[in-house]
């Protein structure tokens, strides 16, 4: 079976292009593992996805250092804080990052589905579907992998997250160069490269989406403890399990 992007999607093809790409990385992880995979087996192949939140900045940099050109493709849901998008901007251009690919929603779904904009208080699962994964669906038609900016101090799904792994829905490989790291780390690496952050961190998010789900944390609550905080629900589907 292939996806619409033309990549293998048969599960036993994927499980070992990902065991040989882990077995050729090492322990690579942070910008080491990103050149390698960006410059080497991945080159032309691989996007960042970011959502321009809190600790974005700290994968923004990296990969503007190895290759500006790199594509990154954001998800402008319609829900967004306008901080995100003026952060967006500011932080796109001071990094000097040229294929930043700005995603909507399919208008035709919205007005099927959405069309007084308050589908996340009745159905959150297909408000994201359509906001969310049905655009980066489309967006990564051609791309084999794509990076994100998942660590396994958020904690749930996430504690056990590998550097490297297959998403067995579509084929791709997702790269998580930053799944090791803490957050000492990446406040260190926004210090040391004078990195600013997203503006609302100082109001209390520490994990930024969209407005209508999204809450400022507690001192001790976990970073992502504001998503979704009514519900019983703390991914927004784009990660499914991997492989
Ligand atoms: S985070 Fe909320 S508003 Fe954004 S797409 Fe998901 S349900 Fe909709």
């Amino acid at each position: 079976m292939k996806t619409s992007a033309g990549v293998l999607a048969d599960p036993d093809t994927l499980v070992s292009r990902v065991a040989a790409h882990r077995a050729e990385a090492g322990d690579r992880a942070g910008p080491e593992l990103l050149r390698w995979l960006i410059t080497g087996p991945l080159a032309g192949r691989i996007a960042l996805v970011s959502s321009f939140g809190a600790e974005s900045a700290v994968l923004l940099h990296m990969v503007s250092v190895i290759d500006p050109a790199t594509p990154v493709i954001f998800l402008d849901t319609g829900k967004l804080f306008a901080e995100t998008l003026v952060y967006r901007d500011a932080l796109a251009g001071r990094l000097g990052l040229t294929d930043i690919r700005s995603i909507e929603p399919d208008p035709a779904d919205l007005a099927r589905h959405n069309p007084d904009g308050t589908l996340w208080s009745l159905e959150p699962d297909l408000c994201c579907h359509i906001r969310k994964t049905e655009p980066l669906d489309r967006a990564l038609t051609g791309f084999d992998a794509w990076i994100t900016g998942r660590k396994r101090f958020h904690g749930g799904a996430r504690g056990a997250l590998p550097t490297l792994e297959g998403d067995p829905g579509t084929g791709r490989i997702k790269v998580n160069p930053l799944a090791p790291w803490s957050p000492e780390r990446l406040s260190r690496y926004l210090a040391d490269h004078d990195l600013p952050v997203h503006p609302l961190v100082q109001d209390g998010y520490r994990s930024i989406g969209c407005v209508p789900c999204t809450r400022t944390v507690a001192p001790g609550e976990d970073a992502r403890a504001g998503r979704w905080s009514w519900l019983d629900k703390s991914e927004c589907g784009i990660h499914g399990d991997g492989i």
